[in-house]
């Protein structure tokens, strides 16, 4: 069964790319043999691109005007330009674990709309990106999708997002790629944006500060894992069997929970890393007791880490949160099996800054953020 899913080549060699702002160390290099330069431009282009986050030839003032003359013919992703920011109000001081939320919209080149959003930590910060322009997972409680899709965002538009904040905040040491889209359905890019980002020529961001949130594209698992990366892998499970997940995600008819639970232990074994199981709690969908014992049972003997959330509530869907107490019941449940559990506060439900939402807001043209400068 596992072979018929594995649809992509897992051998690591990743579809070419001629977006210089894109291009892995290694690829950079090949082009300068190709263009008859020195193995040693490519790195000292790699460090203007991702380390001086500068994507501009003219600034690239220790390469030759011939030799920048050459390289405008090629395309390089612009950087994403920020056109909105905003700080979230609802720090609580119990909740010891965050500093603040801002969220960042951006402006492509070609108009489209992306968010990003910053959240800093008393160890750092960390900027969740977005995969895609729009999603088309469709998942019943997310906004991200909501109005359809539109394509899938290059990796050095997935820098972009990363550079332009750090830019701002300086303090960035993890990336999550959690915002809109789905990164796995965007397998390539992704990947290239995982090696630019950990590069030692550029940000050298650790890779295991690198998490990768997927609704459960199966056999894009099973490539992942034979990349061998370094990345935290985390499912968006949301439900222990099919029936309810079936109500939520979409996906969950091409890869059923046991299929995408074996995936992930696949992934744990392959990698020695802990997979994070991601569980939007839901009022009365997914948050009872009994399912909580399904939960524990299914996951048992792998390496998981749950992540509890209770759910942002987006205007445009039903779904409401559970209360606190359930969602420490189930916690406790968990924890009582054995399952490692933590409950993560919603980050930014004040700001938008949840899931799609940020976007969605603005391009309803109601936008009422309070921007900051
Ligand atoms: N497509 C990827 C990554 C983007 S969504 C994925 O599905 O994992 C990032 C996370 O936010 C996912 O776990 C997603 O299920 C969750 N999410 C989406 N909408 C939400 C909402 N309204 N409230 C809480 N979590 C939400």
């Amino acid at each position: 069964m596992r072979a018929q899913l594995q649809t992509s080549s897992p051998s690591g060699v990743l579809r070419t790319t001629n977006d210089i702002a894109s291009m892995t160390l290694d690829e950079i290099t090949s082009l300068m043999q190709t263009l008859g330069e020195k193995p040693f431009r490519a790195k000292q282009i790699f460090g203007w691109l991702h380390n001086k986050m500068s994507p501009s030839w003219d600034e690239m003032t220790d390469l030759s005007k011939q030799l920048r003359d050459k390289l405008r013919r090629f395309p390089v992703s612009s950087a994403p330009s920020v056109v909105n920011t905003s700080a979230s109000h609802n720090q609580k001081p119990e909740t010891h674990q965050f500093h603040n939320t801002s969220k960042y919209l951006f402006a492509m080149a070609d108009d489209n709309i992306i968010e990003s959003v910053y959240m800093g930590y008393n160890y750092g910060g960390s900027v969740c990106v977005s995969s895609q322009v729009g999603c088309r997972m469709g998942c019943a409680f997310c906004a991200s999708g909501l109005n359809g899709f539109e394509r899938n965002l290059t990796a050095g538009e997935m820098c972009g997002q990363v550079y332009g904040i750090k830019k701002l905040r300086d303090d960035v040491s993890r990336v999550v790629v959690m915002g809109g889209g789905e990164p796995l359905d965007n397998f390539d890019n992704v990947v290239r944006f995982y090696r630019i980002l950990t590069h030692e020529a550029g940000l050298n961001i650790s890779g295991r500060h690198v998490t990768v949130s997927t609704c459960g594209m199966a056999p894009r698992i099973y490539d992942l894992s034979a990349l061998k990366l370094q990345l935290t892998l985390a499912i968006s499970l949301h439900a222990p069997d099919d029936e309810t997940r079936l109500k939520l995600m979409p996906i969950a008819k091409a890869y059923p929970v046991n299929q995408l639970i074996s995936a992930a232990k696949h992934y744990g074994d392959a990698t020695k890393r802990r997979v994070t199981i991601e569980y939007a709690m839901i009022g009365d969908v997914n948050d009872s007791e009994a399912q909580a014992f399904a939960l524990a049972k299914l996951l048992k003997g792998g390496l998981f880490h749950v992540n509890l959330i209770p759910i942002n509530p987006v205007k445009e869907k039903a779904f409401k949160p559970s209360p606190r107490e359930r969602v420490d019941r189930f916690a406790a449940k968990l924890n009582g099996m054995g399952m490692e559990t933590t409950v993560r506060r919603s980050l930014g439900g004040d700001i938008n800054a949840a899931c799609g939402q940020l976007r969605n807001t603005r391009l309803s043209i109601t936008d009422k953020a309070q921007v900051i400068t």
